[in-house]
């Protein structure tokens, strides 16, 4: 029977992170980050392990050939050991950005960016899927940096970008505190929802709230926005509700003086569990000289993902709106 590349690492990165998990007592995320790093570095990097196990692992590195397997196919299997990871306990606004978000993404990207090379920030960096979907959809050379709050998931990223070769700066730290980052020409970010629960912080921000806790989502939107070059873009997967929330009135304010808004693209709801958590992809451009409206913003309702056909509509559609728009 012939396995997959994907299934032959998702298969080898399961089965040294059960191991690790047990021998180490820890879970199976962190244990899965530990046999990514085992594996990036080419030795087993836990003293505590029985010889036996240590033999085991070599051998399961050894027989694996990692150089051979393309980013893609890292990244993929990668992400399906993490998924099964997460199933254990994972608080909504941890989870990963899906494949089909992420290439959605990577392609707005592409088309938006000019610059042959340019600086891509993603201030909720999480495990990192969303950040080398990215990467590895684009033909330039990029620097790129991401920032994540939660010790074990910028490990898992850590991980990611290494076993991918990307050379990510990662910092591990709350993106709503000063960050020492240079003004990027584009930010991604997959957006944490919710309250923050900082009000010494959030009041450095125009967008927190006039009275209680203010919303995550938009002091991140303004962080983002300060992070930016004047003509920079920012790409945000938000929720749909972001315009409609008792928050909103300050957040449209804020929009009109600091960005632009190029376009809007609701993701099927299909891909949610239910029509509330349903997203958007939300493109903004950071006002500054010679930056212009576009004559019209592109918006866009995508049809179910698996329908091939609807899918070519979309793009088609996309493609003018960009010839007409962007040159
Ligand atoms: N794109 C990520 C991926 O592919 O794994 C997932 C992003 S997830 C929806 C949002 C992330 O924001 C979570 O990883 C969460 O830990 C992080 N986060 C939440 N609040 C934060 C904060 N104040 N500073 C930095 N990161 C934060």
């Amino acid at each position: 029977m012939n396995i997959s590349p994907i299934e032959q690492l998702f298969t080898l990165f399961n089965e040294t992170a059960m191991t690790l998990q047990e021998e180490l007592n820890c879970t199976y995320l962190e244990a899965l980050a530990e046999t990514g790093e085992n594996l990036f570095q080419g030795s087993i990097l836990q003293e505590e392990l029985s010889e036996l196990t240590v033999k085991r692992l070599k051998k399961q590195y050894e027989d694996i050939h990692i150089q051979k397997y393309s980013n893609e196919e890292i990244r993929k299997a990668y992400q399906l050991v993490i998924l099964k990871g997460m199933k254990e306990n994972v608080q909504p606004n941890h989870q990963m950005t899906p494949d089909t978000v992420g290439m959605l993404v990577g392609y707005l990207v592409e088309r938006f960016m000019k610059q042959s090379s340019f600086r891509l920030l993603d201030p909720a960096v999480g495990t990192g899927n969303l950040l080398t979907t990215v990467l590895n959809h684009m033909q330039r050379k990029i620097t790129s940096i991401g920032v994540e709050i939660d010790d074990l998931l910028i490990k898992l990223a850590y991980v990611n970008a290494n076993l991918q070769e990307h050379p990510v700066q990662l910092f591990n730290q709350d993106s709503l505190e000063p960050l020492f980052i240079d003004p990027v020409d584009a930010i991604i970010a997959d957006l944490p929802v919710g309250f923050y629960p900082n009000d010494v912080r959030a009041a450095d921000y125009q967008l927190k709230a006039d009275e209680g806790h203010s919303y995550a989502h938009h002091l991140f939107i303004e962080q983002s926005v300060r992070h930016t070059k004047p003509g920079g873009y920012l790409f945000f997967i938000i929720p749909n509700g972001l315009f409609e929330s008792e928050q909103a009135d300050q957040l449209k304010e804020y929009f009109k003086e600091n960005v632009i808004i190029q376009g809007l693209l609701q993701l099927p709801t299909s891909m949610f569990k239910n029509k509330s958590a349903a997203k958007s992809i939300l493109i903004l451009q950071k006002k500054g000289v010679n930056v212009t409206p576009p004559k019209q913003a592109l918006l866009v309702d995508l049809p179910s993902l698996s329908s091939a056909v609807e899918v070519d509509k979309i793009l088609v559609k996309m493609e003018k709106w960009f010839q007409e728009n962007k040159g």
